[in-house]
Parts: structure tokens; sequence; C-alpha cells
């Protein structure tokens, strides 16, 4: 399922990110980028020690921010960590945060030139948001950014289960 948004287009399927051959993936990281579960976890996992190395000189990352690393042995280029927010009920500014992590990263992409980019669904899991509110900012903050930048051409949301994509197909439609 597709979207396109004046010369890019945002893509949604169903799959393991760690296997993308974009130019650059983004990892859903926690503020010291030091690796855990989740999404976060299978990125250390097969992209081996180098991409663990520069988080660990980088050190930090605030919520709603974005860092980048090379992407190690993994089929992407770039690895862009960004932290969204644990989701505490809605009132502390999680919304805010979400979609600040979202236009990090790709303020990050476009910075270095990167044309795709794939994200996983930031904070929608360990994080606990609530996943079609979650799909709903992911969608309208990345549909905005393209609107408003040009220099990347897809932008992929690679999405794990199929609850996680039929939420993101969901919110998708209501905005095409
Ligand atoms: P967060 O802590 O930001 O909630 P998680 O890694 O717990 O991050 O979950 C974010 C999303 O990533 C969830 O929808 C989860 O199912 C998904 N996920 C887990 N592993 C992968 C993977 N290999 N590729 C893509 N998405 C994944």
């Amino acid at each position: 399922m597709e979207l396109r948004v004046n010369d890019s287009k945002i893509v949604l399927v169903q799959g393991d990110i760690t296997k993308e051959s974009t130019d650059a993936i983004v990892n859903a990281a926690n503020s010291g980028l030091r690796g855990g579960g989740g999404v976060d976890g299978a990125i250390h996992r097969a992209g081996g020690g180098a991409i663990m190395k520069e988080c660990r000189a980088i050190g930090h990352c605030p919520t709603g921010r974005a860092v980048i690393t090379t992407a190690g042995n993994l089929k992407a280029r770039r690895v862009i960590h960004t932290v969204g927010p644990v989701y505490r009920g809605g009132g502390k500014g999680e919304a805010e945060l979400l979609k600040s992590a979202y236009r990090a990263s790709l303020a990050l992409a476009l910075e270095n030139k990167l044309e795709s980019v794939a994200f996983p669904a930031i904070s929608a899991g360990i994080y606990g948001y609530p996943l079609s509110e979650a799909a709903s900012i992911a969608l309208t903050t990345t549909k905005m950014f393209l609107e408003e930048h040009s220099g990347i051409k897809e932008v992929r949301f690679v999405l794990f289960d199929d609850k996680t994509f039929d939420a993101f197909s969901g919110e998708l439609k209501k905005i095409s």
C-alpha cells in the first residue's frame, strides 16, 4: 500500500526492518543508546558490534531527537537512532515528542542525502503508545515533512506484525 506525496511516496510493508536495503533504517532506540529488546536488539544483532561502538561514542540521545551511525553488516548504508516517548497516559507531551522523533529522523536523512528511509512503528512496542494514535502521528508527520521538503524519494514503514500493519493501513487510508 502506498501514498504519493509530491515527488516522494510513503509505502507500507510488513516485515523485518533489519533486511531492508533502503539508504537508511531507523532504530527505535532508548536515550542511553544502549540497545535492548524489540527492534533495537534486532538491529544491533544483525548489524554487529560496529554500530554499538559508535552509539557508545555518541553516548546519549534525548527523547524526540535522533542521531546517525553507520550500518555495520546491514544492507542499509546508515542507521538513524531515534528515541520515542514512553506512553504515560497521553498527558505528558507524548504526541509532540513522537512527532519530533519522526521529524528529527527525516531531517537527519535529508542532511545526509539519504533518499530512502525505513521506519519501524516508533514507541508502539515496549514503550506502549496506543497503536492507532502512533500510526496516525507517524503517517501525518511524515506526509507533512514530505510536503515541505524535497530530497527524500521514499519513506517505508516496515511493520512487524499483523496488528501494526493493519493499524498503519487504516490510518493511511484516512489521509489518502
Ligand atoms: P519502542 O520501545 O519504541 O516501543 P519496540 O522495539 O518495542 O520499540 O517496538 C517498536 C515496533 O517495532 C513494534 O511494533 C515491534 O513489533 C516492532 N519490531 C520489533 N522487531 C522488529 C523488526 N525486526 N523489524 C521491524 N519492526 C520490529
